[in-house]
């Protein structure tokens, strides 16, 4: 506070407002459909030649961290290697009042630059999200972390710091006896990355997504203001930055609930042949008591070498039932469940878990189970991320599409795209699961489908080098989206991307005046995650 921009705000809040709903309103991002073309996979865009005043105006500041101006094409990648958007520098800040003065300083040169600030968790966003054309990247990564503080009385929680990893979390969590209850199925992303979105796996049915699992956040708003929030304080902030897309501020800490971890899982996998006879069997898990402590799923359509492919590391329970298994072309369902265990309980365990499975309408002779610690469990894509980056593949384009689909209408949508738009799914697993809404809080800016229980489908599609998959995948989604709006399933994209904002406003419906309304709050200058393409930056009036 204090400074020409703030007092600025304050005397004409009024004023401003009012022109800010009109601006953001009406504009269309700069370079909205830079991603969009499926040929845009190797374009990078440099920086303005007008901007090379910047640097030197960032040089003024005293900092902890530094700022980089070369070499920044690391911070114009992610994971999904489609959008290359270079900035005009790298802020490596080493504390939170690193990243308050620089976004204070953006604010005070709002009259004279188009600046804007994108923190970068660890780059996993698909479509250039943690990117900011020709603005300031701020690589979380180097922000001091300092331990991690972990309250182990009756409601237990840990205090990280936004750029700390899942993965780290678990590590440290684990020496308590405790852990996170909700996760996402890869853990080496960040705590800020993921509360951004939601944070969504087969836990979530029982615990909501990670974002329903925070007591407290500390902020960065685009006021460049540090603040506490959470349920008691400053709500409106705190409920807005959840699930916000990094709309209202830069997570700097969390506190995060914690609960009883055990030490080992027992993982199984059936299939099915008939997708209604496979996801009533999913919505009935979700909905028991004493149920697994996991439940996803996913499709498998014309795969080769199947049996070999999907339960590489599992035991079927009747080897000879199951080497007569033959799926006849069909296209087959896997649910996966899983129950969290302590070895000297295993009895109780087996009996729990003959009792769900006695529930269930799986093909019998498909049956197929693993025992591995609950770490291995929980780190399992890492397996693949190791073996796919030691053959080049992790780098590859990542044309991602997650949807959110009602129960109400899921039958349809199975019928219309297993097998009629989705011919195969050689490119990558589909994940499909039902989670119950009720479990979720509905104060956060997360949008989903207007439903109890609601199926996350997620499309985990790779392009393979020297192929047109890009291009195939990306005109594949496109159908698929087509198909939900046509069909008019109520579906909601998930990690969303979209070109206009007309889109954006559908997809937040009843929520968008709220969205625009905390924008106008806490990022009045529409400076914070540009890559969102949400807002467009606004001018200051002078
Ligand atoms: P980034 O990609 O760096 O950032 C994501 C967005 O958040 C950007 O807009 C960025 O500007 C903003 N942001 C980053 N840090 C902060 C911060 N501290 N404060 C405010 N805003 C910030 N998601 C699920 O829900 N469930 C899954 O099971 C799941 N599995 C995944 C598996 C893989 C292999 C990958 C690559 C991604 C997966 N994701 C999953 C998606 C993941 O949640 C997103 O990629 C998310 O963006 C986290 O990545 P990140 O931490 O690198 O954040």
């Amino acid at each position: 506070m204090g400074s020409p921009v703030c007092g600025f705000l304050k005397q004409n809040n009024i004023i401003f407002l009012r022109f800010f709903a009109i601006l953001v309103l009406s504009c269309i991002p700069d370079g909205t459909n830079l991603c969009s073309n499926p040929s845009f996979d190797t374009l990078t865009i440099p920086p303005h030649s007008s901007s090379s005043s910047i640097p030197s105006s960032f040089k003024t500041l005293t900092l902890d961290g530094y700022f980089s101006f070369e070499n920044l094409k690391h911070a114009a990648k992610d994971f999904g290697n489609i959008c290359h958007y270079l900035p005009i520098a790298v802020l490596h800040p080493k504390s939170v009042s690193d990243i308050s003065s620089t976004i204070k300083h953006i604010l005070y040169m709002s009259s004279v630059t188009k600046l804007t600030v994108a923190a970068r968790g660890r780059g996993h966003s698909l479509q250039g999200q943690a990117q900011a054309y020709q603005g300031v990247v701020i690589n979380m990564e180097s922000l001091d972390r300092p331990s991690m503080y972990i309250e182990n009385g009756e409601v237990p929680y840990v205090d990280v710091s936004g750029s700390e990893l899942w993965i780290n979390i678990l590590h440290e969590t684990l020496k308590y006896g405790l852990s996170p209850k909700s996760w996402t199925d890869y853990l080496h992303l960040t705590v800020g990355g993921t509360l951004s979105n939601a944070g969504i796996s087969g836990q979530a049915f029982r615990h909501g997504p990670q974002i329903d699992n925070v007591y407290q956040l500390e902020v960065v708003t685009g006021r460049g203001e540090v603040v506490t929030c959470s349920d008691k304080e400053n709500a409106d902030l705190f409920y807005g930055v959840l699930g916000g897309l990094g709309q209202f501020g830069i997570i700097t800490r969390a506190r995060i609930s914690l609960g009883p971890a055990e030490k080992m899982v027992k993982w199984i996998r059936v299939l099915y042949s008939e997708f209604s006879t496979f996801s009533n069997d999913q919505e009935h898990l979700i909905s028991s008591n004493n149920s697994f402590d996991y439940i996803e799923g996913f499709v498998m359509i014309n795969r080769t070498g199947l049996l070999n492919n999907w339960r590489s590391s599992f035991n079927p329970k009747d080897p000879i039932q199951a080497s007569q298994f033959s799926s006849d072309g069909k296209i087959l369902y896997c649910l996966e469940m899983v129950k969290y265990f302590n070895p000297e309980k295993i009895d109780v365990l087996n009996q729990d878990i003959e009792k769900l499975l006695s529930e269930l309408n799986y093909i019998p002779s498909t049956l197929f189970l693993s025992e591995v610690s609950y770490v291995e469990f929980l780190d399992r894509v890492h397996l693949s991320e190791i073996k796919l980056r030691s053959k080049g593949l992790w780098e590859v384009p990542h044309p991602w599409l997650n949807l959110l689909i009602p129960k109400s209408r899921i039958l349809d949508f199975a019928e219309g795209v297993f097998g009629n738009i989705v011919k195969d799914n050689n490119n990558g697993p589909i994940l499909i699961y039902p989670v119950n809404k009720a479990k979720w809080n509905n104060r956060t800016s997360m949008v989903t489908p207007e439903e109890d229980i609601i199926y996350l489908v997620a499309f985990l599609s790779s392009a393979l080098p020297g192929t047109d998959g890009l291009e195939h995948i990306m005109t594949q989604n496109q159908h698929i989206l087509d198909f939900c709006a046509k069909a008019q399933l109520g579906a909601k994209q998930y990690l969303p991307h979209y070109h206009t904002q007309d889109e954006w406003q559908a997809h937040f419906g009843t929520q968008w005046e709220t969205f625009v309304q905390r924008k106008s709050a806490y990022d009045p200058l529409a400076i914070l995650a540009p890559g969102q393409r949400i807002f467009q930056k606004a001018i200051s009036i002078t």
